[in-house]
């Protein structure tokens, strides 16, 4: 039996992941379950799988019931616990960093939806994993598309990496309609349902930034290696170009439920007839499509900040955050996400080889950058 912990357990990603885990019940057992505020949600969680460990994060801990662990150290208590062997981490947001780092640094897989962890602290992840045994395996559907293309190859055989991306809501339309567009028409995504968070970054495309960095660190590639094109139908989830000239690609119809189980068993399959099952007829015809880099500025933005290094990386990031939270409180415009993100990355400087508390500085910097303008 293998010990799952999900943080998050009550998002988009968390709830996906209990129904797969509800299939391998004679595989994996869950033995921590933590969420933000949904605590209604988070007892029906409880009382269906008994997890030893539960955490209720927010700060005035409404719904708490008794033997419940409070606070924000409660993920990163339920991360690195003795009765733990894979963290999935959901969390939305840099909230999730110390809990992914804690996993590693304890020797944890960490199967991680929470691809800002890997942005804001790339390095130290890696050099954490380096020092005591921690595995990152992603959920991210492109990156675990990369994950199984690979197979047991390793970046030397990698001539690049291809990342399919949607377009958005807005793929179509004229650059000065995305500026204005509103927080209905940003949530209302073509392919997938999600968090809204990441839903308004895939209407951005700093979603695509976000996966771009969080691919250079998984597999070790440079940045010029690394290309996004636009695949409205996401069915194909990413591509590898080997040195050889090969091209493998992973298929599927856009589900996180395969992602979310192979982020558990990789490199194992495990068997699951449950999970949506592909049609090529049904899914045809495919198509691709280069992004309009002029149309989604915050791409070319993240990229550029993910070559940046150092604090950069989480620079983009908490602004991002910040300026998509005050976006969908109707405080920011659209096109103003993109113009705060850029407005932080000028203004905020700091040390090349960051530590952990260089980047929370980063983050709180550049968090206040976004705060004076909206
Ligand atoms: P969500 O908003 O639906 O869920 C987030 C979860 O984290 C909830 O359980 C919430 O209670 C918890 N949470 C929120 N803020 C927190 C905080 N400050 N401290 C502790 N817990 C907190 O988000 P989601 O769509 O499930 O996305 C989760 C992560 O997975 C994100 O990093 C996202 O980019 C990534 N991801 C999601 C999808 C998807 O299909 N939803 C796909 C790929 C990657
Ligand atoms: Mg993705």
């Amino acid at each position: 039996m293998r010990k799952v912990a999900i943080l998050g357990s009550t998002g988009s990603i968390g709830t996906t992941a209990l129904r797969v885990l509800a299939r391998q019940r004679e595989r994996f057992i869950v033995t921590a379950l933590t969420a933000h505020s949904n605590a209604g949600l988070l007892a029906e969680q409880v009382a269906a799988w008994h997890p030893a460990f539960v955490g209720l994060v927010s700060p005035n801990g409404s719904g708490a019931q008794p033997g419940w662990n409070r606070g924000a150290e409660a993920l990163v208590d339920a991360a690195t616990r003795d009765d733990v062997d894979i963290v999935l981490n959901a969390v939305v947001g840099v909230a999730g960093m110390d809990a992914t780092l804690a996993a590693l640094g304890a020797g944890k897989r960490v199967a991680l939806a929470n691809k800002e962890s890997l942005v804001v602290a790339g390095e130290l992840a890696l050099a954490t994993c380096a020092r005591h045994g921690g595995e990152i395996i992603p959920v991210d559907s492109e990156h675990s598309a990369i994950l199984q293309c690979l197979g047991t190859r390793s970046a030397r055989d990698i001539r690049r990496l291809i990342i399919t991306a949607s377009g958005g809501p807005f793929r179509k339309w004229d650059p000065s309609r995305i500026d204005a567009a509103t927080r209905a028409e940003a949530l209302r995504h073509p392919t997938w349902t999600m968090g809204r968070k990441i839903t308004v970054d895939s209407a951005t495309l700093a979603n695509k930034a976000l996966e771009v960095i969080e691919a250079h660190f998984l597999f070790g590639l440079p940045y010029d290696r690394i290309e996004v094109v636009v695949h409205p139908q996401s069915v194909v989830h990413s591509m590898v170009e080997f040195v050889d000239g090969s091209v493998l690609a992973q298929v599927g119809v856009p589900s996180m439920e395969l992602p979310i189980l192979y982020s558990l068993t990789h490199p194992d399959r495990l068997p699951d007839v449950d999970v949506p099952r592909f049609d090529p007829v049904a899914a045809s015809p495919l198509t691709f499509e280069p992004v309009r880099l002029d149309a989604f500025p915050a791409l070319q933005i993240g990229i550029d900040a993910g070559r940046a290094g150092g604090i950069a990386p989480a620079v983009f990031n908490a602004a991002n955050e910040a300026a998509v939270a005050r976006f969908l409180e109707g405080r920011l415009s659209f096109g103003g996400i993109a113009r705060a993100i850029e407005r932080a990355l000028a203004t905020v400087s700091g040390t090349a080889v960051p530590t952990r508390d260089d980047l929370m500085d980063a983050d709180r910097r550049a968090r206040a950058v976004v705060g004076e303008l909206a």
